[in-house]
């Protein structure tokens, strides 16, 4: 592909380093300081202020979100033969771990109020299989789970929560931050999210002899020995110091992507919420979400593919929904407890161009693409 093929590109959700130049100093600061990898100040400034902003007491810096999500379950003790319940409406990396952890994912269906875990069903899950291990809920688009009711029932079971909250950076849950509900909670900085070091995860909990176990086997579980020695497997899972460089002046702008991210839908809803058959994400009264991706569902007139392919003509990239995790080849054999609300959401459901470089003038050529499809 021609390199400046792609220039006038919209995407659904690209890199966006600061206008300040903030990431290009700390990475800067690494290289004068030759702490170009292992570890160094960045990774423990990144780690010490991710943790304040979200408000864990603790956060590892991982190099995925993946990664961070296959040493929750490790430190919470998932091993092999144990039942982990696992959203299924969600990316298969949130199930993958699950996997490589020799566990047993059973899948969870979502419902309409949330996009996210349905909390009857949850308990439905517990009565088939009381043995569940730990429990895996996704704040989906930065829309948020129904916290209150999940924590309720995996308390009443002394089961581990983990949040993959790799998409919910900035959302809250009545006024608490995502991904600090549970014993664990996980953040991506792949190149779409909100903000992104390139690749890289955290993990987060108020548990810090776990996050201290973690980083342990995230650096190759070498024993405090002059001679390699190891009692434990190990993984090979930090974060470098320049990437954690871009974590740290991503963060400054977190602020900055969140407005946009919210004026976005803001934008799109007032254009496109009353065209027949349309309904956006939902926004409960104790959510606030991120925006990261702004999604709706169009069922009558006009399908999500009839507008991904008219966006598409025009070099603008939307997606749909995510396909549910019982719905995948891969993970046909696992059982699966519900019914067809996470299948209604893949079918209808289409993630608008989100990103947060995009003009008013971009969102108005969107906007006027999509409207033209309900005159046509
Ligand atoms: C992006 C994402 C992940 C994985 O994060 P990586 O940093 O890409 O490994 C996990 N779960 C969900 C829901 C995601 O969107």
């Amino acid at each position: 592909m021609n390199k400046y093929e792609n220039k006038n590109r919209i995407y659904l959700s690209s890199p966006h380093m600061s206008e300040e130049g903030y990431e290009m100093q700390y990475i800067q600061e690494a290289f004068d300081t030759n702490w170009i990898a292992p570890l160094g100040k960045n990774v423990n400034e990144f780690e010490k202020d991710f943790a304040s902003r979200v408000g864990a007491k603790h956060a590892a810096a991982l190099t995925s979100g993946t990664g961070a999500i296959h040493m929750a379950l490790k430190a919470a003790g998932v091993g092999k033969g144990d039942i982990v319940f696992c959203q299924s409406l969600t990316f298969s990396a949130t199930a993958n771990p699950i996997i490589y952890q020799n566990a047993i994912p059973v899948f969870i269906d979502s419902d309409y109020e949330t996009w996210n875990m349905n909390p009857k069903l949850l308990e439905e899950a517990f009565e088939k299989y009381p043995q569940v291990k730990a429990v895996l809920v996704v704040h989906l688009y930065g829309l948020s789970t129904d916290m209150d009711k999940i924590m309720d029932i995996c308390n009443k079971h002394n089961v581990t929560v983990i949040e993959d909250a790799a998409e919910s950076l900035g959302t809250y849950y009545k006024g608490k931050h995502t991904g600090t509900f549970g014993e664990y909670g996980i953040f991506s900085f792949n190149g779409n999210k909100i903000i992104t070091t390139s690749g890289g995860g955290m993990l987060v909990s108020d548990n810090e002899e776990r996050i201290e176990k973690v980083r342990f086997w995230a650096t190759q579980a070498r024993d405090k020995a002059r001679h390699y020695q190891h009692s434990e497997l190990g993984f090979n899972y930090r974060m470098s110091n320049v990437v954690a460089g871009i974590g740290r002046g991503q963060l400054k702008v977190l602020d900055q992507r969140l407005a946009k991210k919210k004026y976005i839908f803001e934008f799109y809803k007032r254009e496109l919420g009353n065209l027949d058959g349309v309904q956006f994400m939902p926004i409960n009264k104790w959510n606030e979400p991120n925006c990261w991706l702004s999604c709706l569902t169009s069922k009558r007139k006009v399908s999500p593919i009839d507008i991904m392919e008219a966006l598409e003509k025009e070099n603008i990239e939307s997606r749909p929904v995510w396909k549910p995790m019982h719905m995948q080849p891969f993970f046909a054999e696992y059982d699966y407890i519900g019914t067809d609300v996470s299948e209604k959401l893949f079918q209808n459901g289409i993630c608008l161009p989100s990103d947060t470089k995009m003009t008013d003038e971009d969102l108005g050529r969107i906007v006027e693409i999509i409207k033209k499809l309900w005159r046509g």
